[in-house]
Parts: C-alpha cells; sequence; structure tokens
C-alpha cells in the first residue's frame, strides 16, 4: 500500500495578540511562504509566565485571532493554552504537538527578533531545540547580527543558524532558519494606547478584529 503523503513542516507562532495585528499576519503569512511551511498554527497564550497579565481576556484574545485568520486555509488557531486556565510553557506546548504529530514532521517555532532575543530567558529553553526548529524573522528592519544577544543564545544561533529552507525538511528539529520580512513597526502596545485615547486604529489590524473589539467593547 502507498504511504500517505508526508505533510510538510508546522509553523507554530505563540503570542499575547492582545490585539492581533498586521504585523503578526505578515510575519505568520511571510513565515509560511519563505519557509515552505503547510501550515502555520496560531496559538494565543493563556496566562503569560513572562510579561505583566494582559489587558484582555484568554478567550478574547483567541477570538480576536479565530476573526483575524478566518478564510486563510493555511492558518489554524489553537485554543489549547487558553484552555488551561494556567501560565503554559511553549516548552511543553512544543512537546505535546510532537506527540500529536509525530516524530518525524518538522515542527518550525516562528519568533520575531525581540522575541528571539529573550530566548535564554524561557523556561528550559535548551530543550526547545530538540522539538522543533526555529523561523527567525527580521522585526522592522532590525537584523539579528546586529542584536546584542546573551552569549549562550550566541552560541546556539552559530551552531544551528542557517539561510536555507531545505534544512527544514532534513531534520524534525533543531535548525535557527532566518528569514527576511517587510519591516512594519506595528505593536500591540501602540495599538492599545490608541484605543484608549480613542484614535483610530482602522488599518493597523484587520476589519474583522476592529468589528471583534467594538461589539465586545474592549480595550
Ligand atoms: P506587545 O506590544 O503587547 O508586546 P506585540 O505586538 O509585540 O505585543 P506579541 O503577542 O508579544 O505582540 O508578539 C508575538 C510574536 O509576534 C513575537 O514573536 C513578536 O516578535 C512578533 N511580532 C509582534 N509584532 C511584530 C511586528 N510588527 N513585526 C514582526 N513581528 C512581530
Amino acid at each position: 500500500m502507498a504511504h500517505p503523503p508526508e505533510p510538510g513542516p508546522l509553523g507554530v507562532f505563540g503570542g499575547t495578540f492582545d490585539p492581533v495585528h498586521i504585523g503578526h499576519l505578515r510575519l505568520a503569512e511571510e513565515a509560511r511562504e519563505a519557509l515552505g511551511l503547510a501550515r502555520v498554527r496560531w496559538i494565543p497564550a493563556g496566562q503569560p509566565w513572562h510579561r505583566a497579565p494582559p489587558r484582555t481576556s484568554p478567550q478574547h484574545r483567541l477570538g480576536m485571532v479565530r476573526a483575524a485568520i478566518a478564510g486563510n486555509d493555511a492558518f489554524e488557531a489553537d485554543g489549547s493554552e487558553v484552555a488551561a486556565g494556567r501560565p503554559s510553557y511553549t516548552v511543553d506546548t512544543l512537546a505535546a504537538l510532537r506527540t500529536a504529530e509525530g516524530d518525524l514532521r518538522p515542527l518550525v517555532l516562528i519568533l520575531g527578533t525581540d522575541a528571539f532575543s529573550a530566548l535564554h530567558t524561557w523556561h528550559r529553553w535548551r530543550e526547545l531545540f530538540g522539538l522543533a526548529h526555529i523561523g527567525l524573522a527580521s522585526r522592522a528592519g532590525q537584523s539579528v547580527d546586529a542584536l546584542t544577544l546573551d552569549p549562550a543564545l550566541t552560541a546556539e544561533l552559530a551552531a544551528r543558524a542557517s539561510d536555507n529552507k531545505q534544512d527544514l525538511r532534513d531534520a524534525p528539529a533543531g535548525r535557527i532558519v532566518r528569514f527576511d520580512m517587510t519591516p512594519l513597526a506595528v505593536s500591540a502596545t501602540d495599538i492599545r494606547a490608541r484605543l484608549a485615547h480613542g484614535a483610530s486604529v482602522r488599518y493597523l489590524l484587520p476589519d474583522a478584529v476592529l468589528e471583534y473589539i467594538r461589539q465586545q467593547r474592549l480595550y
């Protein structure tokens, strides 16, 4: 019997998404295209362990992500961290995905430069490389080479860096593949500040998310 075709690499995109905006959408879309990802799974953090509590409930942040990605067949929302009701560590989320997807499927954790530069502060961070690759985007024109990184992170980058998306398919985990991303200096912090002043945020996030924010009276 013929084997079913091997599913392509699965992108994994975590964030607070308070709210989700066009910077996130372009990051996921450009990662999918540049890295040849079959799909991108969006996983909003329930209660982030590494930053102040979000303004908005986990359920609404998941609702905004669902509204934002509706209509993109390659994107899917994953409510597992939201449903957990406690802080989730990325290493545990990736371990669960690894179990669900099998030992062979490449998993690619998508990170912006700012998230990557704090990676060495994440819980059991070195184990991440045994579970997934990292797809590393430059954010707002920042190159990783221009960053001052923690020495342990610099060493991992030197050992694992690649600019070749084929490396993602040759192993299930362990490489850091960089890709260029259209610089978009949009942040959720800035959007929340505008909303707090009653200023327009139109075109910084999809209309469907704006509508969700209005209907649910968020921010
Ligand atoms: P905040 O302003 O509240 O810190 P944020 O807009 O940075 O939020 P997060 O949910 O913290 O959004 O980010 C999730 C992921 O998206 C991170 O990997 C981050 O690097 C990336 N990201 C966020 N905004 C952009 C952007 N404008 N361009 C590229 N990547 C981005």
